[in-house]
């Protein structure tokens, strides 16, 4: 594999210096695969995105696959045995694992299911008598080792561009530190708070250009909690908004990135009924 892939680098040179084209593979667990569809979105930059790296595998876009790559991207939680196996196989195969989208960074929308105590139940609700193995769902890292993360349900395909060129030059990559309310103040957005409705904008992780609230909706938490985020000052933010901290918990357990937080706000909210 690697010869392989020297080869090919070889082949491409910009001044006579090799202009690395690493073979990279996208792969899907339990997902909706809208993060892989992001990729396609962008057709002003898809061509330079294509010709950055040499897809081998991506069962969206073509049938021919390969097992030598040396950047995975996987989407999706695991949810089932096979996934599990199959997430270990490509480990083994690649230099560099990447987790892309919350359903890989956290479980995201998949995750829901585990505050259900009997999943067996939940299975029969779900699929009736067409038997299907489904277990809690689980973000990649409690399975392998992955070294990087790139958040967002769906994830933002100009982050993604970035992130694969700063890879493909062998430049470090570096995610926001701050939270999403310096990009919605950028973009000069009234606060959803002032107009009574919650945002996780306080304490989440920025980078998606405040999406939702440009779109005049609150931040549901979708690529997890900033660094240093203060949980304690969000919740005085929604108790001085007049907002139920029911309308709070739903957003902390949305995508799994705030489980903690979630898991202290719900058994304080139970301990109360
Ligand atoms: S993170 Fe969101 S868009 Fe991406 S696969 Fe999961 S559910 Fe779909
Ligand atoms: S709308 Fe949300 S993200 Fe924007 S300033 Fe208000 S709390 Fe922050
Ligand atoms: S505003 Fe919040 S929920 Fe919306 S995309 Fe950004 S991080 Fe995700």
């Amino acid at each position: 594999m690697r010869d392989e892939t020297k080869m090919k680098d070889d082949e491409r040179t910009y001044l006579g210096v090799a202009v690395p084209r690493p073979p990279v593979a996208f792969f899907e667990l339990s997902s909706c695969e809208g993060c892989q569809l992001q990729l396609f979105n962008n057709e002003a930059g898809l061509l330079d995105f294509l010709d950055l790296v040499e897809i081998v595998n991506f069962r969206e876009a073509m049938t021919e696959k390969s097992d030598h790559y040396q950047i995975a991207f996987v989407e999706g939680s695991v949810t089932r045995t096979d996934e599990e196996e199959r997430l270990r196989t490509i480990r083994d195969n690649a230099e560099l694992v990447v987790a892309l989208g919350s359903c890989a960074c956290f479980g995201g929308v998949n995750q829901l299911k585990n505050r259900f105590n009997d999943l067996d139940w939940v299975v029969r609700e779900v699929y009736g008598d067409y038997a299907i193995s489904s277990q809690a769902a689980r973000p990649l890292a409690d399975v392998i080792r992955v070294d990087l993360e790139i958040f967002g349900c769906p994830v933002k395909k100009e982050e993604v561009e970035r992130i694969v060129t700063n890879l493909v030059l062998g430049k470090p990559v570096h995610h926001p530190q701050y939270p999403i309310c310096m990009e919605c103040k950028a973009r000069e957005n009234v606060c959803l708070f002032d107009l009574g409705e919650p945002c996780l904008g306080p304490v989440t992780r920025a980078g998606c250009d405040a999406w939702c609230p440009s779109n005049r909706l609150g931040c549901w938490g979708c690529r997890g909690p900033a660094p240093a985020a203060n949980m304690a000052e969000l919740r005085d933010i929604v108790v001085r908004k007049q907002i139920s901290l029911e309308r709070l918990l739903d957003r902390l357990e949305c995508f799994g990135g705030f489980a903690d937080e979630a898991h202290i706000l719900r058994q304080e909210l139970e301990g109360r009924s």
